[in-house]
């Protein structure tokens, strides 16, 4: 193992789980050299505002970033953007990036999800988003102004974010849902349905139950989805958001045990030596909730980078923290604690004034004569965030 002082800290990817490392790294006193090797043009910076603030064009990309240029600088960390690393040596301790071999003294895999492709759609050639890059934000923005039919693939979190960026742009948006509610596998029937209302009292065309049949191009080169119905929808521009696959082949081809993500212990170690990983690529043995969990979260993204920044640096920290998400749609704000996981919930709670969007949902599984809060959300009450935090995991 090269472990010596010269030898860098080297982190691959340039996403939320790396910058926050980076920063982390710096706070707990490693002095040492570190590297970044970042695939995308840009240093690392957060995704949410892609689908909500910068898509609306209220806040500039640099609010997006996770750190400044001054910041690297100052902090002696090598970020090196336009750069893919190619493959590992897990027995050589060593990684490959543009005919450069580096070592590494312990190395950090964050190297995040991207979209699932819709086959249908890229092999009809019409003009399509898969939106996760800066480059794929500011060109959907571009396509939401007033009158432009906007067509929606997929009534997940992304896509609902979309909708309500592109209906506040004055465009016309038509969500086609597989399932018989956006949102459904993990709010349920009661709360996805107030996402739904949501949605069609601003004017979206959400349409649930629909499989998307073909797709061609129109012959004012847009879109036209042919629905397994046989009705056909035309728009404009077309925004595909089916979901995320983790990166995992870096580490698949290095030997590194992969499964949903690469496999992790609760201290986010891989099955390789000095190899961690971080955020949307980790699955991680979960010690609160006592299986793998791999989840696509801002919040997890932070506080993976902060745990794996400790372990690296010989530390003994859990990644323990519940998983939490947030979105903002309209005038809809909420947060969410928990993960209901494979076994799911039995009954849902909603607590306060839906009409109104202000209330409190828990997700209940029976457990013997009792009932586990499994997950918890507020919509628009911000104060009740930390009751959620306590709450979730306990028994009623
Ligand atoms: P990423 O941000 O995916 O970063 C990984 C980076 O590694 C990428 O730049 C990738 O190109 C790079 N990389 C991959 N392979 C290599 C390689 N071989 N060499 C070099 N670089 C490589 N979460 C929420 O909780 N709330 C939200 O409201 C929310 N909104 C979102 C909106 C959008 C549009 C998107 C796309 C995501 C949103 N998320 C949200 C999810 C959140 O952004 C992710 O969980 C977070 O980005 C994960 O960070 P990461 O660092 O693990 O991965």
């Amino acid at each position: 193992m090269t472990d010596s002082p010269e030898t860098p800290i080297v982190i691959v990817g340039g996403g939320l789980a790396a910058g926050t490392a980076t920063g982390s790294l710096r706070e707990r006193g490693y002095d040492g050299p570190l590297i970044v090797l970042a695939d995308e043009p840009h240093l690392p910076y957060e995704r949410p505002p892609l689908s909500k603030g910068y898509l609306m064009g209220k806040d500039p990309i640099e609010k997006a970033l996770v750190h400044d240029a001054g910041w690297y600088a100052e902090n002696r960390v090598d970020v090196r953007t336009g750069v893919r690393v190619e493959s590992i040596d897990v027995d050589g301790h060593t990684v490959t990036a543009g005919g450069e071999t580096l070592a590494y003294r312990a190395l950090l895999l964050a190297t995040g999800a991207r979209p699932r492709r819709l086959p249908l759609a890229d092999e009809a050639g019409v003009p399509v988003t898969y939106l996760r890059t800066i480059e794929s934000s500011t060109a959907l923005r571009a396509e939401l102004r007033p009158g432009r039919r906007i067509g929606l693939i997929g009534g997940g979190w992304i896509g609902l974010e979309v909708a309500a960026a592109a209906r506040a742009a004055g465009a016309e948006v038509t969500v086609l849902e597989m399932a018989a509610q956006p949102l459904l596998a993990v709010l349920g029937e009661e709360v996805a349905t107030i996402f739904a209302d949501l949605h069609r009292a601003h004017g979206v065309d959400l349409r649930t139950n629909v499989k998307v049949a073909s797709i061609e191009q129109t012959e004012a080169g847009g879109a036209r989805i042919g629905l397994e119905s046989g009705e056909s929808v035309d728009v404009d521009h077309l925004v595909v958001g089916v979901g995320a696959v983790p990166a995992t082949e870096l580490a698949e081809a290095a030997g590194i045990v992969v499964g949903n993500g690469i496999r992790t212990d609760a201290r986010l170690r891989t099955s390789a030596p000095a190899v961690f990983a971080a955020g949307d690529v980790a699955n991680v043995d979960h010690p609160l909730l006592g299986r793998a969990v791999r989840t696509e979260h801002w919040d997890t993204a932070i506080k993976h980078g902060r745990v794996a920044a400790a372990n690296l640096l010989g530390g003994d920290e859990a990644a323990d923290a519940l998983p939490y998400f947030f979105t903002d749609q309209y005038d809809l704000g909420m947060e969410y604690v928990g993960n209901s996981g494979p076994d799911g919930f039995d009954r849902v709670e909603i607590l306060g004034d839906v009409a109104g969007l202000s209330f409190k949902v828990w997700w209940l599984r029976t457990e013997g004569d009792r009932e586990r809060v499994v997950a918890g959300m507020h919509v628009n009450g911000w104060d009740a965030i930390d009751e959620i935090r306590t709450t979730v995991g306990t028994l009623r």
